[in-house]
């Protein structure tokens, strides 16, 4: 068992952070032997049931829940920061090229290292991300994954029509090596498979109807894709699929929503569309640092709120421009500001900061596992210092409630708060 001494962040059951100024997080092994929180909350009145227990001294630091991402590509690392004329043509001419070079296992290992190293730099402790549609690039990245211990979830990306070669896969095939790639890896140690196909346009109705019976198969794998980003890519889903009622109906009617599934963007949805993703428990991945670089649109809070979907935050590295939780939480605000497509709202420091942590496990299917760090949780977490630029220096050392702390990290924030990321409780 360990302990840790320092100021605490926490959600509780209604989405509301519980803070501890002077706080002690109990980690230790659960009944199974797996690293868990043991206790977490006020230093004074929980230290005396720890008698002997090693603690680490880390008051000025802020220790808070790792966080979740829940829609990125690690095989884009290498296109963060690509120019292009808006998603299709960055598909073409940046995302297709660098993603046909993961047939190559060696090439695959490398990025997926680097990927992992600079979740945790920038402390992301969870992820759900796409592969590509080579199987060594799924099996790359969940080799790189257990070796640091990580919850971690990816899948092989299905794309058997409207792909160039090199990343086209071909439907009967595609279909075996899912189903292959889901035996040999998920719930082994912390990993996790989610069935993925890239999106409606660029797979043939055959290769969705076979994505759906594998998901109907196996219940807790968990299915990500994408849905209503742009305008254009909207219509191009309608010409293809003129007996859907919406985009997003396209994967209702070939069973690819339920819960654990997870749709990137979801911006121009309509009420139907909201209604369907709460009634099915699919949930939406919010991705408002790649909404904004590729001026696809706003992702609607309140509508979503409204209609009671579920949703998170996630990077969407390489159409994101950051890993920075703190950069995504930020562009989220700005998201939900805006007011001229939907009613423009101020989501709260601790909205934002539970949606990218607490909230996020919850739409994965995973809350009271990660994201949190109540009893049981899994023990990840980080380890953040609030004064690691003099200007957040300043500006913390003035906060006068949780809001102006969190609010001040989430602004001013990036990979120079992160002091450290723990991995189940090492
Ligand atoms: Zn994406």
């Amino acid at each position: 068992m360990k302990a840790y001494r320092a100021a605490l962040l926490r959600f509780d059951d209604d989405q509301r952070p519980v803070y501890d100024a002077d706080g002690l997080l109990v980690v230790g092994p659960d009944a199974n032997g797996k690293p868990v929180v043991r206790a977490a909350g006020d230093h004074a009145t929980l230290i005396g049931n720890y008698p002997g227990v090693s603690v680490e001294d880390l008051r000025g630091q802020l220790i808070a829940p790792g966080f979740v991402d829940m829609h990125v590509h690690y095989p884009q690392t290498d296109v963060i920061g690509a120019p292009a004329a808006g998603l299709l043509p960055w598909l073409e001419n940046y995302t297709f090229p660098h993603e046909s070079r993961f047939a190559d296992p060696a090439h695959a290992r490398e990025v997926a290292a680097f990927f992992f190293d600079e979740l945790l730099r920038h402390g992301v402790t969870t992820a759900l991300t796409f592969a590509t549609s080579h199987p060594a690039s799924v099996d790359a990245a969940f080799e790189e994954a257990r070796a640091r211990g990580l919850r971690f979830i990816t899948g092989k990306v299905l794309q058997d029509r409207h792909s160039p070669d090199g990343v086209r896969d071909e439907t009967e095939q595609s279909l075996i090596d899912t189903e292959a790639l889901i035996q040999r890896w998920h719930g082994v140690d912390r990993l996790g498979y989610a069935i993925t196909p890239r999106f409606a346009p660029t797979s043939t109705p055959v290769q969705l109807r076979g994505a759906g019976e594998l998901a109907a198969k196996y219940g807790d794998v968990w299915i990500q894709s994408h849905v209503a980003e742009n305008r254009d890519e909207v219509r191009w889903a309608a010409e293809l699929f003129p007996d859907a009622r919406s985009y997003l109906g396209v994967y209702g009617d070939f069973g690819l929503l339920r819960e654990r599934a997870v749709y990137a963007h979801c911006i121009h949805l309509d009420a139907a569309d909201r209604a369907q993703m709460a009634r099915t428990g699919a949930v939406a991945a919010v991705s408002p640092t790649s909404n904004l670089f590729l001026g696809s649109g706003f992702f609607d809070f309140a509508a979503a709120d409204a209609a009671g979907m579920g949703y998170g935050l996630a990077s969407d590295v390489g159409g994101g421009t950051s890993f920075s939780p703190f950069h995504t939480m930020l562009a989220a605000y700005c998201v939900g500001r805006e007011g001229h497509t939907k009613p423009g709202l101020s989501l709260t420091p601790g909205q934002l900061w539970w949606q990218h942590t607490a909230g996020a496990a919850r739409a994965l299917g995973l809350e009271g596992v990660v994201g949190n760090l109540q009893p049981g949780c899994e023990a990840d977490f980080v380890v953040l210092n609030p004064q690691a630029t003099p200007l957040l220096a300043r500006k913390t050392s003035q906060a006068n409630s949780l809001d102006e702390l969190l609010f001040a990290l989430i602004v001013l924030g990036d990979d120079r708060v992160v002091v450290r990321s723990v991995i189940a409780g090492s």
